[in-house]
C-alpha cells in the first residue's frame, strides 16, 4: 500500500537504475526560491532545477495555467494540432529570428531534431558527401546516442558501440581549430553560446562571429543549443541576442516550460521546408500541457523587467562571491553571465566541486557543479534578493566548513 511503504533514500537504490546518485535529501514541496524536504527542513535553491525553474517553484501563473489547461485537454498527438503549441509557436517566432518550430520533450530531443534536419538539408541541396558535424570539446548537447556523440566529452559517448559518424570536435573559443576542420563537406556547426556542462565557458565574441563567418564561406548551417542558456536565462531572451549573430537553427528546452517538460527547435522557413511530412516526429511533442505551462513561462519570463532584474541579480552574485572569496581565497574565477554562474576553484581544491554542494546542502541551500572544479549556480530568474544574501550567508558557512576541514 502507498500508506505503509516507506519512501526514502533506501528505496531509490532498490528500485531505481543506478546511473544517478542523488542526494539523500528528498524535496517534497517547493515555493518560489525555497524547498523543504520530507522533514519539513528548509533549503534555498541556487540550483533551480539544473537552469530549469527559471521562476521557481510553484509560480501562481504557472500553476493557473497548468489547472486551467489540465481541465481542458492533456495530449491529442500530431494527428491533429492544439491551441497552446499554436499560441506557443507564434509567441517564439514572432519574439526570435525563427519563423518555424518543432516541438518535443526535452534538450536531447530537440538537439536530435535539428542534428537530422541539419543532414537532411545539406543532403538535399548539395549530396550525401555534406555529412560533417563539427562540435566543440567539453560541449554538451544532450545523452541520445546522436547528441551524446556530438556533445565532446567521450566519458559520456563511449562504451555504447559504433557511433554517429562524420562528428568532430573543436576547441572552444578557437577559430582556427574550426578553421582547420571545415571545408565544404561541413553541414553544421553545433555549439553553446555558454558552455553550460562544460564549466560555465563564455565565447569571446569575435569568435562566434568567426564561427558565423566560416558557416556562410562553407554554405553550412549555424546550431545553437540554448538548452540552458535560453529563456532569459543570460538576461536576454535568448544569449544570441547579444552576440551579434543569429543562428539557423536554434533549440531551447530546461527554461522553457519553467519545470514541465517541454523542447523546442527553431529555425527558418527555408531551412524547416527539408523536414517533410513524415521525415521526423514525436508522440509527446507539442503536448497542450506543457506548451500551456510554457507559454505562461514565456509570458512572465519576455519581460524587460524580469530580463533587467536577472543582470542586476547577477551582480549581486559576483559581488557575494568575490568576497566570499576574499575572505577563504578559494576560487581562481567567478564567471559566467545574467544567472548561470560558475565558480572556480583554485589550485588548493581541485577535484572537490562536490564537497562544496554537499558542504552547502548542510547548510541549507542548494546548488550545482559543472564538472569536478566549478561549483554553478543557475537559480530562478526572480529569486528575491534577501533570498540571494540569505543563500550566500549560508554558502559561506559551507566554505568555511570545507576550508577548515
Ligand atoms: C541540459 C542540456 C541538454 C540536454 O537536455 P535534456 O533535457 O537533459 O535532454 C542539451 N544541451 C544543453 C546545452 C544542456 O544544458
Amino acid at each position: 500500500m502507498a500508506d505503509s511503504m516507506s519512501v526514502n533514500r533506501a528505496l531509490f537504490d532498490e528500485v531505481m537504475v543506478p546511473n544517478y546518485s542523488p542526494s539523500a535529501v528528498i524535496p517534497v514541496r517547493g515555493q518560489g526560491s525555497r524547498v523543504w524536504d520530507q522533514q519539513d527542513r528548509e533549503f534555498i535553491d541556487f540550483a533551480g532545477g539544473i537552469a530549469v525553474n527559471c521562476l521557481g517553484h510553484c509560480h501562481p501563473a504557472l500553476v493557473d495555467a497548468l489547472k486551467t489547461q489540465g481541465e481542458k485537454l492533456w495530449h491529442l498527438s500530431n494527428v491533429m494540432t492544439n491551441e497552446p503549441a499554436l499560441r506557443l509557436a507564434k509567441k517564439l517566432v514572432d519574439n526570435t529570428f525563427a519563423e518555424k518550430v518543432y516541438f518535443a520533450n526535452s534538450g536531447a530531443e530537440s538537439n536530435e531534431a535539428a542534428l537530422k534536419l541539419a543532414r537532411r538539408w545539406a543532403i538535399d541541396n548539395f549530396g550525401e558527401h555534406k555529412s560533417q558535424i563539427i562540435a566543440f570539446k567539453q560541449g554538451f548537447h544532450g545523452r541520445t546516442f546522436f547528441t551524446v556523440t556530438v556533445g565532446g566529452q567521450p566519458a559520456y559517448s563511449d562504451g555504447f558501440g559504433p557511433k554517429p559518424a562524420d562528428v568532430v570536435h573543436a576547441e572552444y573559443n578557437n577559430l582556427e581549430s574550426v578553421e582547420a576542420l571545415i571545408s565544404d563537406n561541413t553541414c553544421a556547426i553545433v555549439m553553446e553560446p555558454l558552455q553550460g556542462e562544460g564549466g560555465i565557458i563564455e565565447p569571446i565574441s569575435e569568435f562566434v562571429q568567426g564561427v558565423r563567418a566560416l558557416c556562410d564561406k562553407h554554405n553550412a548551417l549555424l546550431v545553437f543549443d540554448e538548452v540552458q542558456t535560453g529563456v532569459g536565462r543570460l538576461g536576454h531572451l535568448y544569449a544570441y541576442m547579444d552576440l551579434g549573430v543569429s543562428p539557423d537553427i536554434l533549440t531551447t528546452a530546461k527554461a522553457l516550460g519553467g519545470g514541465f517538460p517541454i523542447g523546442a527547435m527553431l529555425t527558418t522557413t527555408e531551412i524547416a521546408k527539408h523536414l517533410k511530412i513524415g521525415t521526423h516526429g514525436s508522440t509527446y511533442g507539442g503536448n497542450p500541457l506543457a506548451c500551456a505551462v510554457a507559454e505562461a513561462a514565456f509570458d512572465t519570463v519576455n519581460d524587460a523587467s524580469v530580463l533587467t532584474g536577472v543582470t542586476n541579480k547577477s551582480a549581486r552574485y559576483f559581488a557575494a562571491l568575490n568576497a566570499i572569496n576574499e575572505k577563504y581565497n578559494v576560487f581562481s574565477e567567478v564567471r559566467g553571465k545574467g544567472l548561470l554562474i560558475g565558480a572556480v576553484l583554485n589550485e588548493k581544491y581541485q577535484g572537490r566541486a562536490k564537497d562544496f554542494l554537499v558542504a552547502a546542502m548542510e547548510q541549507g541551500l542548494m546548488t550545482l557543479v559543472a564538472g569536478a572544479n566549478v561549483i554553478r549556480f543557475a537559480p530562478s530568474l526572480v529569486i528575491e534578493d534577501e533570498l540571494i544574501d540569505e543563500g550566500m550567508a549560508r554558502f559561506e558557512k559551507a566554505v568555511a566548513a570545507v576550508t577548515a576541514g
